[in-house]
């Protein structure tokens, strides 16, 4: 991964475009200088925090923070690869402390709650179904498919061949998708 071209220590997370000219940013460096020019203070908020899954399993996630001309999002990324996510948004002026309580709650309900349960036909194959009959999850790229994307439900990735199968036991019925943004 690329360097800041600010600070040369962290990884590129933003390519920002100012008066022609294009820089490859850090979030850190993005976000002092959009607070910079947008009049925001960047209060302090911890980097990491661990909560429990519906397994009673820690899981870690990182804070990140963008400060944007529309305002404010703040993301819990888990630190695995295709694990759990969640986002709010504020305004620009608003308390980032709240902010990431309210990442925190949003986070911890999120974690209670088992979408899919796996389970196993007697010949050891195994079978996914969904416990509410609904699910909410993150559309991510899959690498391994040019077709289809992978669904993040309860912080693990599935196929959408996986999707559609756990689909197969409500033939005959009505399905309703709607995407929206991750901080809704
Ligand atoms: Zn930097």
């Amino acid at each position: 991964m690329n360097k800041c071209e600010h600070c040369s220590s962290n990884d590129v997370k933003v390519h920002f475009d100012r008066d022609a000219e294009s820089m490859l940013l850090c979030l850190n460096c993005f976000n002092k200088l959009m607070a910079d020019k947008l009049e925001v203070d960047l209060e302090p908020l911890i980097e990491s925090f661990s909560l429990k899954d519906y397994q009673g399993m820690n899981r870690t996630f990182f804070v990140e923070r963008q400060i944007l001309p529309q305002g404010i999002y703040l993301e819990a990324v888990e630190n695995v690869k295709f694990g759990y996510k969640f986002g709010v948004q504020g305004e620009l002026h608003s308390n980032q402390t709240d902010m990431l309580n309210q990442l925190m709650e949003k986070t911890r309900n999120g974690l209670a709650e088992q979408q899919v349960k796996t389970e196993f036909f007697p010949n050891g194959q195994k079978y996914n179904t969904l416990i509410h009959d609904q699910f909410t999850g993150l559309i991510e790229y899959d690498e391994g498919s040019n077709i289809a994307p992978l669904i993040i439900i309860d912080g693990k990735p599935f196929t959408w061949e996986e999707v559609g199968k756990m689909m197969m036991t409500y033939e005959g019925f009505q399905i309703k998708v709607k995407v929206y943004d991750m901080t809704d």
